[in-house]
């Protein structure tokens, strides 16, 4: 039943119940980001993999639909067993070919798992409605059913438990999926197909393939037995799904960029802000939607703040995610490392100072300092542009409302932090953000009991939480009449 990493670096797509290569044979490497060594190689697919994988997933469904509630639930508490059981490999796994520190990938695996028994509750309570009728001699239900074939595409940064959230909702309620997985990192998404092979979910009702993205996403995006597409990545792409689906009208669930404000107030408590800071910033070496791209500081605080988060950031150990004691592990590719480099350069030329960091690291590859810039603006690339890498943007204002307003001065909406001590001031300043997740006094606040999900450009729908089900379900009203009363 244990397995190693080796045993779940599947190099093959999963159509039906089999593994199998592209057609034309071709293959993508896939590197190791700590030495830019080669990991293995997945088939480089396109249209007619995707096609057939959607017909795979399409005839399972016919089934799959009809198993009870209390089956699926089981599955996937099977599945579950199976993700824990395995937890070291997979995380080893994880981090080979995405590079967070060992100790962040074995929380991203408990995370996946956490989901995944999160829909196994979920699963026996997708309840309708009877709802009282106008008519004397009619009632009406509302049952809720599986939207169908859903496609699946997951980015790089959490490779594993991304489609813990796409995949246990489906499953628990009678959907069969499409998956395809970021080209960067695979494996960690084949790995769903070893698991769901041990924990005996039908051939068919999940499918994995990887390979070309705009030729994938195309199929799933035009096919029209694809019902729902649940897409994470960035707000660019997620708009090109929306374009290429409009012609075929299907459900949406997208989970797109974020530019998390993190507002600091003079009466905030300054260690636990600064601990909050650290957690909302570096966790995977500030590469997830959920980071803090910018740090807010009331003048009174901004100077302690700005000290201590540097210190902070000073101490972080970077080193490669398999060695111990490693805080910060490497960016995910070269192109990453240009991007913190151009937003550093355009920060100085602005008047921002870089009080540490600003470089390559010494490690060389992908590894970059933790970087800290006092005296950000609104005039820097990194007010409206996504930094996704260690980079630590210090703002500086004076009242509530120019923070909040900042804060809100975006296209993004996805997270957003604050500190504070005043009651009143917390309440008035949640209920002006617009995000769709916020943390008061927290800086790590995704768990799956809560819904996941952004306003305006972050996002449509919600993942996780009893909000996240309701994305696989369509709602039919049933009026029943001739009933002679
Ligand atoms: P990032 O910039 O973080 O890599 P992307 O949005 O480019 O985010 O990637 C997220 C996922 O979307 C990945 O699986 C990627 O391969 C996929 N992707 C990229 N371009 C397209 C496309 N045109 N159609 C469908 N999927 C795409």
């Amino acid at each position: 039943m244990l397995k190693k990493a080796n045993e779940f670096k599947r190099e093959a797509n999963l159509i039906g119940g089999a593994w199998v290569e592209a057609d034309s044979g071709e293959r993508l490497a896939v590197r190791n980001p700590a030495t830019g060594e080669v990991v293995g190689e997945v088939p480089k697919s396109g249209k007619a993999e995707t096609e057939r994988a959607i017909a795979a997933a399409a005839t399972a469904f016919e089934a799959f639909r009809q198993t009870t509630a209390e089956h699926r639930a089981r599955l996937l508490r099977t599945l579950h067993d199976a993700i824990l059981d395995n937890h070291d490999a997979l995380a080893e796994l994880l981090t080979t070919e995405q590079g967070k520190p060992l100790s962040e990938s074995r929380s991203e695996v408990a995370s996946g798992a956490a989901y995944v028994l999160w829909f196994a509750e979920e699963a026996r309570r997708v309840y309708g409605d009877t709802v009282p009728s106008p008519w004397k001699d009619r009632r009406i239900l509302v049952t809720k059913e599986p939207v169908g074939v859903v496609a699946a595409i997951t980015p790089w940064n959490f490779p594993f438990s991304m489609l813990a959230r796409k995949i246990g909702p489906a499953i628990a309620v009678g959907c069969t999926a499409v998956v395809k997985p970021a080209s960067q990192t695979p494996f960690s998404g084949l790995a769903w197909g070893v698991l769901a092979r041990e924990a005996g979910i039908p051939d068919g009702v999940l499918n994995i393939v990887t390979g070309s993205a705009s030729e994938i996403g195309a199929e799933m995006t035009r096919n029209p037995i694809v019902r729902k597409i649940t897409f994470t990545g960035s707000t660019e792409v997620g708009k090109i799904l929306l374009r290429d689906a409009a012609s075929t009208v299907k459900r949406f669930s997208m989970e797109l960029g974020g530019n998390a404000p993190f507002i600091v107030f003079d009466d905030a408590d300054l260690d636990r802000a600064v601990a909050g800071a650290m957690a909302a910033k570096y966790r995977n070496a500030g590469q997830t939607c959920v980071c803090t791209n910018r740090f807010y500081v009331q003048s009174g605080i901004y100077d302690a703040f700005s000290e201590r988060l540097a210190a902070a950031s000073r101490a972080l150990k970077v080193g490669p995610g398999l060695a111990a004691g490693t805080e910060q592990g490497p960016l995910i590719d070269e192109r990453a490392v240009t991007h913190m480099e151009e937003l550093i350069a355009d920060a100085k030329a602005k008047g921002g100072e870089v009080v540490t960091g600003g470089h390559r690291h010494s490690l060389g590859h992908t590894f970059f300092e933790p970087t800290v810039i006092t005296g950000a603006t609104q005039e820097m690339r990194f007010a409206h542009e996504e930094i996704f890498g260690p980079l630590a943007a210090v703002f500086r204002f004076d009242t509530e409302d120019e923070a909040v307003e900042a804060a809100n001065d975006t296209n993004y909406g996805l997270a957003a932090y604050f500190y504070t001590s005043n009651l009143g001031r917390a309440v008035r300043v949640y209920e002006r953000l617009q995000y769709g997740q916020v943390g008061v006094n927290e800086g790590a606040i995704t768990t799956e009991v809560a819904p996941f999900g952004g306003y305006k450009e972050s996002g449509l729908g919600r993942e996780g939480s009893a909000y996240g089900i309701d994305e696989y379900l369509d709602v039919k009203y049933v009026c029943i009449g001739g009933l002679g009363l």
